[in-house]
């Protein structure tokens, strides 16, 4: 047996090697709240209430944290509790540089966040070299990316944005729920703290919600802070859920893999097609993160897409609608390829009305574009 730490691949199919009671070689779901003192009142398990541990959620995290390549790895009650932590773990008064044009539940939290607690919020286009230069010459204590970003599918380098709020006194976060960490290892990028919504990719099957945080320095008090809070504060997840997720992981690598092949084939298709204006996937030459993502993702280019229909808002909601196969909901990295009119769902941020995200499925590559096709022309 090597050292050597595993391959995704191999991490994930055996759930990083968890097992359960006797031999089984899955783990069983731990569903006690408390545990019991022996009678000179000392524990005799690892720990005392489910709210400080619970071994199912424990084990669903050692599984990430291989998957991350992390020191240390916890589970929340959701991706926006997560991405809350983080931000709840700064001081009043805080400076927090966040990219733009990011997941919308994040930005809609924030600024009222932000608001209450008098953080000092600056948004900037993170991908724009000179704009984050820019934003990050004066001290900042937080940079925050969304990496690809969406809907607008940007690809901010997470090397260099490190690098620039190291500099400015920063720590940098990046939610990494669009590439997931098999696709891109945002802490040996640099990032302090690796942020993904557990509901999508990770778990991959559009049932369970959840979300996760991973640090490289645990000393760090920003991360000590973090799970002193997911402890007393309260934002678990439940062991259910955990044990799900373990499920979920056990094909994420496979499941990447197939999903990135099929989204470049529709891509590709989408981008020859006479009634699509654009497409924005990092996978095509045309995209201006391309080099980019080809240096920072390993593997493929993701399963997330932006297509901008030839025509107005009323045009994409009429192609969405006559969609016979792919499902119009909101969330993506699930196994069922799905639609969403983002301008719809957030009017006021500047999101084209011509623009249909796309989330690419495990479903047979061909079967999609001719849904997308019949769906164009009619
Ligand atoms: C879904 C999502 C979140 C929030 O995660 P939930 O699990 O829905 O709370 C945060 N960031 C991104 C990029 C997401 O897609």
């Amino acid at each position: 047996m090597t050292n050597k730490p595993f391959r995704p691949a191999t991490i994930a199919a055996q759930a990083g090697g968890a097992k359960g009671a006797g031999g089984a070689v899955v783990p069983g779901v731990e569903v006690a709240t408390t545990f019991a003192r022996n009678a000179a009142y000392e524990l005799t398990g690892d720990g005392s209430y489910g709210r400080d541990r619970n071994a199912t959620v424990a084990q669903a995290e050692e599984v990430l944290r291989q998957l991350e390549g992390a020191a240390e790895t916890r589970l929340f009650g959701s991706g926006m509790a997560a991405a809350a932590a983080v931000f709840q773990a700064l001081p009043n008064g805080a400076r927090a540089v966040v990219q733009a044009g990011i997941y919308w539940g994040v930005t809609h939290w924030l600024a009222g966040f932000c608001a209450k607690r008098a953080i000092t919020l600056d948004t900037v286009d993170a991908a724009d070299p000179t704009a984050i230069k820019a934003a990050l010459a004066d001290p900042a204590d937080l940079v925050w990316i969304e990496v690809p970003s969406n809907p607008w599918i940007k690809i901010a380098d997470i090397a260099r944005v490190a690098e620039l709020a190291h500099a400015a006194g920063a720590l940098l976060a990046v939610d990494g729920t669009a590439a997931t960490p098999v696709l891109t290892q945002s802490l040996a990028l640099g990032a302090d703290i690796s942020m993904h919504s557990g509901t999508k990719a990770i778990n991959g099957h559009s049932d369970v919600i959840a979300g996760v945080l991973s640090c490289r320095q645990p000393e760090l008090p920003l991360w000590r802070d973090i799970c002193a809070q997911r402890a007393e504060a309260g934002a678990l997840l439940g062991p259910m859920e955990a044990w799900l997720l373990m499920r979920g992981m056990r094909t994420l690598p496979l499941r990447i893999e197939r999903m990135c092949a099929t989204a470049q084939k529709v891509a590709a298709a989408m981008h020859a097609h006479p009634f699509i204006e654009t497409v924005w996937y990092p996978g095509l030459s045309d995209h201006p993160g391309h080099e980019l993502a080809q240096k920072q993702m390993c593997g493929g280019a993701g399963y997330l897409m932006s297509v901008l229909i030839k025509g107005g808002a009323d045009d994409a909601l009429g192609v969405a609608g006559r969609l016979q196969l792919i499902h119009r909901a909101t969330s993506l990295g699930g196994t069922e390829t799905l639609v969403e009119h983002r301008a719809t769902v957030e009017p006021q941020s500047g999101i084209p009305g011509n623009l249909l995200r796309l989330s690419i499925g495990l479903e047979d590559p061909e079967d999609l574009i001719a849904d997308l096709d019949q769906a164009l022309r009619d």
